[in-house]
């Protein structure tokens, strides 16, 4: 249903740096004009001085909620009321609500993997688990995987910052959901034969594999996979990874990052409306935008 701008339209939007080549406006001013919802989604370059105020201006215009992206994910958290449990845990927000005046943080990346994994479905729920990666969506991955449920997750990745950075959050996250996790090195290639034959998912969520470098693969070889064992990829460009394309080979299940960008956005969406995005429209509308 189209609708026109009215006195009663509400806001919404991204605030990052820089903010203007989103995708986020298209999806979301979509999302209301087709349920026929009176709002729109707009993008906002905020400096990270203006931080603050400029999250105070959620409460004082009455907006509905925003996204945030780099660099503002981590200093956000010093400006909300409160947290799900999931963004306490990692300590980053993508998402804020505002409740009446009381703004809560949320990450939706996480909820976004889960939600495209289930669409193929695939459920994490007492399963075991590997992930490749220990930096932000590695941690959105597995925090929220923790907390729906996952009996247990190896987490590789090379001994950088990283690595060190994700080593406290996964006690905490263990022993705040009882999921049993476990950091190897990624060198590791006897562990990470041990790791792959005992899970039920793979998943890559580092940056290895990506556009410009579409050649490159996150595991040493290709021997580990098999046709039980489903991965996803977090990279959406290329839309088949060589991780992938080995997968596929192999038989098994092969999913890309699109599903989890799509999800993440309608996972945000929801908390601000209530209503469910309508994918169907939207996911034609990211494709041919990822295809540019
Ligand atoms: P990040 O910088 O926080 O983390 C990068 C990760 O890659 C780290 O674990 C790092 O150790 C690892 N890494 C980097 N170089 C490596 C190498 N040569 N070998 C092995 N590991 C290496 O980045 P991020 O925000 O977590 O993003 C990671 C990927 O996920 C990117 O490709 C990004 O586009 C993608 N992503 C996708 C979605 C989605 O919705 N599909 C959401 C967020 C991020």
């Amino acid at each position: 249903m189209k609708k026109a701008i009215s006195g009663q339209t509400r806001l919404a939007g991204l605030y990052a740096l820089p903010a203007r080549h989103s995708f986020s406006p298209t999806m979301h001013t979509t999302s209301f004009r087709e349920l026929g919802i009176d709002a729109v989604y707009l993008s906002f370059d905020v400096q990270p001085e203006t931080l603050g105020r400029s999250i105070q201006a959620i409460r004082d215009l009455e907006m509905l909620g925003i996204n945030l992206s780099m660099p503002h994910k981590m200093a956000a958290i010093d400006h909300v009321d409160e947290l799900s449990q999931a963004a306490r845990l990692i300590g980053a927000i993508n998402t804020i609500v505002n409740q009446e005046g009381k703004l809560i943080g949320h990450t939706t990346d996480g909820i976004g993997c889960l939600e495209s994994l289930r669409e193929h479905n695939l459920t994490v729920e007492d399963q075991k688990l590997t992930i490749l990666g220990a930096g932000g969506a590695a941690t959105a991955i597995i925090t929220q995987a923790a907390i729906d449920g996952a009996k247990a997750i190896d987490v590789f990745n090379i001994c950088d910052s990283f690595y060190q950075t994700i080593e406290p959050k996964l006690a905490l996250i263990e022993k705040e959901t009882g999921c049993r996790l476990n950091l190897y090195d990624l060198a590791d290639e006897a562990q990470l034969s041990r790791s792959l034959a005992e899970s039920q998912l793979l998943i890559n969520a580092t940056n290895v594999g990506m556009d410009p470098d579409p050649d490159q693969l996150p595991i040493p070889n290709t021997e580990v996979l098999r046709a039980d064992l489903p991965v996803f990829d977090v990279i959406y460009h290329p839309a088949q990874t060589k991780l992938l394309k080995a997968a596929e080979e192999k038989g098994a299940i092969a999913i890309n990052g699109l599903g989890m960008l799509l999800h993440q956005g309608a996972a945000a969406f929801k908390l601000w409306t209530g209503e469910e995005m309508p994918i169907k429209v939207i996911r034609p509308l990211l494709e041919a935008e990822i295809r540019k």
